[in-house]
C-alpha cells in the first residue's frame, strides 16, 4: 500500500515494503505492484 507523507510543503508517496519515495503516485503504484521487498517470513 502507498503511504503519503507531506514534506517541505508537498506530497510524497512511499512505498511501505521497501521506505522509496516518489512524488508522483502513479509511479509510487507502479513501482510497488513490483516491489519485492516484503518477504512472507510466515513459509518455511
Ligand atoms: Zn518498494
Amino acid at each position: 500500500m502507498v503511504a503519503t507523507t507531506e514534506r517541505d510543503g508537498s506530497t510524497w508517496y512511499e512505498c511501505e515494503e521497501c521506505g522509496l519515495l516518489f512524488d508522483d503516485r502513479s509511479d509510487a503504484d507502479q513501482h510497488e505492484r513490483n516491489c519485492d521487498a516484503e518477504e512472507p517470513s510466515y513459509i518455511q
